[in-house]
C-alpha cells in the first residue's frame, strides 16, 4: 500500500481552494451522452491517479482515512484538554496502551490471577466454568469471537419484542480449513503457528513448551473439525435454531451446562440461539473426553492472544504492529459512545442531522410512492410492504442517546486491567438488555464509521455521520447533488428492505417470507431485461459483465436512482431548481450520482471485480442513468451517442 501518496490524496480533497475546486469540475472535452462516467470523473481520476491513490479505491477509501484521522486526534485532544470526566478517562485508557516501556515492564504478571485459576482446573466441571465466564462479546458478525464460544444479545430471529441470547463459534488462530489441510502452504502455515504458541508457553512459564505447543495445535484441529463452514455460518436458515436452557443438556451432551451458564451470568435465561449446533455439540464432547493438559495449554494461548494489545510483543509472539493505532481501536471499542458523541459534536452538528433528516424522510415518502406502482408486487404484498416501510426505523448520524461511562474505572498504568475492566462492562451492559423490550433504535455502527447498515431483523437503517459528509452529503450544500449521491445511496439500501433480501425479514425484524409464490416469479421476470442489458456490456476484451451474478445490486442501484429522482423533482414543489455553474438542477442530480461510483480501478482490478463482485464496476453502476427518461432530457441525449437506449430499451424493475 502506498500511504504517503493517500495522505496526499485526502490534503487534496479537505483543502478548499484551487487545487480542490479543478477535480470538481467535469470534463467538457467528453460528451455526456457517449461516457457520462468520464465526463463527471475523469478529471477527478486523473487527480487522484497523479496523487497515487491506491488501486482499486475511491471516494469512501479516501472518506476512511480522513475520519481515522479525526478520531487519532479526537483521542489525543481526551488526554489534553477532556470535555468530560468520560473523556478525561478515555484519554487515560488510550495512553496505558501507549505506555510500552511499562507495558514490557510488567511482562504477564497483570494475568498472574488468571494464568493461576486455568493451572487449577483439574475437572470437567470447573473447565465448563471457565469456558462460561469467558465468553466473547460478539457484535453478530462472528469476528470478535476469540473464544470457543462467543455471544450477541440481539433479538431472536422470531420473537421481535425480546431480547434473545445468539452463541456463535469461535476460539480459533488459523483458518478452519487450515487444521485439516495436508499441502505445504498449510503444514507451513501450522508450523509458524506452533512456533508461536510455543514462544506463549514458555513465556508463561510452561515445561516442554514445543511439544505443547503441537498439542495445542492438534486440539485446535479437533474444534474446526466441528466448526460450521463460513457459508453455513451465513446462511440465517442455518443458524436459526431456538434452543431453551434444557436443550443444552440433551442436544449437547458431555458439558456441566449449568455451571457453564451460571458463570456466564445466564443462569435465568431461557431463549437461545444457537447459530452452530454441531459446533456446540462438538465442544461439549471435547470437555468431557480430551485430556485436560491440552485444555488448560489451549486456555493459556487463547488468554494471552485475547490480551495481546495489552502485553508486550515478545510475549505474545505478535508481529510488531503499529501500536498507535491498535490503542486508538481499542480505546474506541472499549468507550465507543465517548468517541462517537465527540465525533458527532465536532463533525456532524444538529443541523446536519436535521438536515439529512428531511432528505431520508422524502426519500421513505418517494419509495412509497413507488411501492404503489410497483408492477410485481401482488396486493397483499404491496400493503405488506407499505407497512414496512412505514415502520422502518432509519437512524441518521449518531444515536439519540448515549450511553455514559461512570461504571468504569480506568486506571492510569494499567493497560491490561482497563480492557479487562471495560470488557466485563460491555458484556453486563448486554446481558443486562434480556427482559427488556428490543430498542429497534440501538445503532449497529459507529457514527464515525464511514457506511451505512440496513440490519433487517430488527427492521432499521442507519446512515453515519461519517458518511453523511462531502461528497456524498454536504447539509449546506446543494440539494439536487445530495439526492443524486446520498439519496440515491439511502434508497438503494431500503429497496433491500423489499427485495430478495427483505423477503427474508417482516416488517418487525422477524424471520419470515412475505412474498407470495406470484411475487416471486414476477420479480424475476422484471429483472431479466436488466439483467440481458447488463449482460451486452464487456469492459473489457473477454470479461463482459454477468447479469446474473449482479441482478440484485444493479436492480437496488436503478431504483435507488429512480426513488431518488422523484423525490428531488418533489422537493422542488413545482419549481424549476437554480442554475449553479452553469448546470441545471437535473444535471447536478446526474452527474453527483455518477460521482457517487468513482473509484481509481486498474484494468486487472476491474477484470477480478468482473468476476467476484455482487456489484457493477464503477462506470457501468453510473450508466444506470440511461434508464431514465429525465437523463436524456438533462444532457439532450440523442440517438447516435453510444449510451443512447431507445425508449423501449430502458429497463423498468419497480415500476409498471
Ligand atoms: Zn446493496
Amino acid at each position: 500500500m502506498r500511504l504517503l501518496p493517500l495522505t496526499v490524496a485526502i490534503l487534496l480533497l479537505a483543502v478548499p481552494g484551487p487545487l480542490a475546486a479543478a477535480p470538481d469540475a467535469v470534463e467538457t472535452a467528453i460528451r455526456p451522452g457517449d461516457d457520462f462516467y468520464g465526463y463527471a470523473n475523469a478529471r477527478w481520476l486523473a487527480e487522484q491517479e497523479q496523487a497515487g491513490l491506491p488501486d482499486n479505491s475511491g471516494t469512501t477509501a479516501v472518506l476512511i482515512e480522513r475520519n481515522k484521522t479525526r478520531v487519532r486526534e479526537l483521542i489525543a485532544g481526551f488526554s489534553a484538554r477532556p470535555a468530560s470526566a468520560d473523556e478525561r478517562k478515555a484519554g487515560l485508557f488510550h495512553a496505558s496502551l501507549l505506555d510500552t516501556a511499562r507495558i514490557e515492564r510488567l511482562g504477564l504478571a497483570p494475568l498472574q490471577g488468571d494464568l493461576a485459576a486455568i493451572a487449577r482446573i483439574a475437572e470437567r466441571r470447573q473447565l465448563a466454568a471457565w469456558l462460561g465466564a469467558h465468553l466473547s462479546l460478539d457484535d453478530g458478525s462472528g469476528q470478535q469471537v476469540d473464544a470457543p464460544l462467543g455471544i450477541w444479545v440481539h433479538q431472536g430471529f422470531h420473537d421481535a419484542d425480546r431480547y434473545a441470547v445468539h452463541l456463535i463459534q469461535g476460539g480459533l488462530g488459523l483458518d478452519r480449513a487450515d487444521y485439516a489441510d495436508t499441502g505445504p502452504a498449510a503444514l507451513e502455515r501450522r508450523a509458524a503457528y506452533a512456533r508461536r504458541i510455543a514462544a506463549v508457553l514458555q513465556a508463561a512459564g510452561h515445561s516442554d513448551p514445543a511439544a505443547r505447543a503441537q498439542a495445542v495445535v492438534a486440539f485446535e484441529g479437533r474444534i474446526a473439525a466441528v466448526h460450521a463452514s463460513a457459508a453455513d455460518s451465513a446462511d440465517v436458515h442455518k443458524t436459526d435454531n431456538a434452543w431453551s436452557r434444557r436443550d443444552f443438556s440433551v442436544r449437547a451432551a458431555g458439558m456441566d451446562w449449568q455451571a457453564f451458564l451460571t458463570a456466564a451470568g445466564l443462569a435465568a435465561n431461557d431463549r437461545f440461539v444457537v447459530w452452530q449446533p454441531g459446533m456446540v455439540a462438538g465442544l461439549a464432547q471435547l470437555v468431557a473426553e480430551a485430556p485436560l493438559e491440552p485444555w488448560r495449554d489451549y486456555l493459556t494461548v487463547r488468554l494471552i492472544a485475547h490480551h495481546a494489545d495489552a502485553l508486550p510483543g515478545s510475549v505474545t509472539g505478535a508481529e510488531p504492529g503499529d501500536r498507535a493505532a491498535v490503542a486508538v481501536e481499542r480505546t474506541r471499542r472499549a468507550m465507543p459512545d465517548v468517541v462517537g458523541r465527540a465525533y458527532a459534536a465536532r463533525y456532524f452538528q444538529p443541523t446536519a442531522k436535521a438536515s439529512a433528516q428531511v432528505m431520508v424522510e422524502s426519500i421513505r415518502t418517494a419509495f412509497a410512492d413507488r411501492l404503489a406502482q410497483t408492477a410485481w408486487m401482488g396486493d397483499e404484498t404491496r400493503v405488506r410492504a407499505l407497512a414496512k416501510l412505514a415502520a422502518l426505523q432509519i437512524g441518521v448520524g449518531y444515536p439519540d442517546s448515549w450511553a455514559t461511562y461512570s461504571a468504569l474505572n480506568v486506571v492510569r498504568g494499567d493497560a491490561l486491567g482497563n480492557l479487562q475492566r471495560a470488557e466485563r462492562l460491555a458484556y453486563r451492559r448486554a446481558l443486562a438488555k434480556l427482559g427488556r423490550p428490543v430498542d429497534p433504535g440501538e445503532w449497529a455502527m459507529a457514527p464515525e464509521a464511514v457506511g451505512a447498515i440496513l440490519t433487517l431483523s430488527p427492521n432499521a437503517m442507519q446512515f453515519s455521520a461519517g458518511l453523511l459528509q462531502p461528497p456524498y452529503f454536504d447539509p449546506h450544500g446543494d440539494t439536487a447533488a445530495n439526492f443524486g449521491s446520498a439519496g440515491a445511496g439511502l434508497a438503494h439500501e431500503v429497496s433491500h428492505s423489499f427485495d430478495p433480501v427483505g423477503n427474508d425479514y417482516d416488517s418487525a425484524g422477524r424471520l419470515v417470507h412475505w412474498w407470495s409464490a406470484y411475487d416471486q416469479a414476477r420479480y424475476t421476470a422484471a429483472g431479466r431485461a436488466l439483467a440481458v442489458q447488463i449482460g451486452r456490456n464487456c469492459p473489457l476484451p473477454g470479461s463482459c459483465l454477468r447479469g446474473e451474478q449482479v441482478l440484485g445490486e444493479s436492480s437496488a442501484d436503478l431504483v435507488g436512482l429512480e426513488v431518488s429522482y422523484a423525490a428531488y423533482r418533489r422537493s422542488l414543489n413545482g419549481r424549476e431548481d437554480s442554475v449553479i455553474d452553469g448546470l441545471s438542477g437535473d444535471q447536478r442530480f446526474f452527474i453527483a450520482f455518477a460521482r457517487r461510483w468513482r473509484r481509481v480501478q486498474s484494468d486487472a482490478a476491474l477484470r477480478r471485480y468482473v468476476e467476484s463482485d455482487g456489484h457493477l464496476p464503477p462506470r457501468a453502476r453510473a450508466e444506470a442513468v440511461r434508464n431514465l427518461d429525465a437523463w436524456y432530457a438533462a444532457f439532450g441525449v440523442k440517438p447516435g451517442d453510444a449510451l443512447y437506449l431507445v425508449p423501449q430499451g430502458r429497463v423498468r424493475v419497480w415500476t409498471k
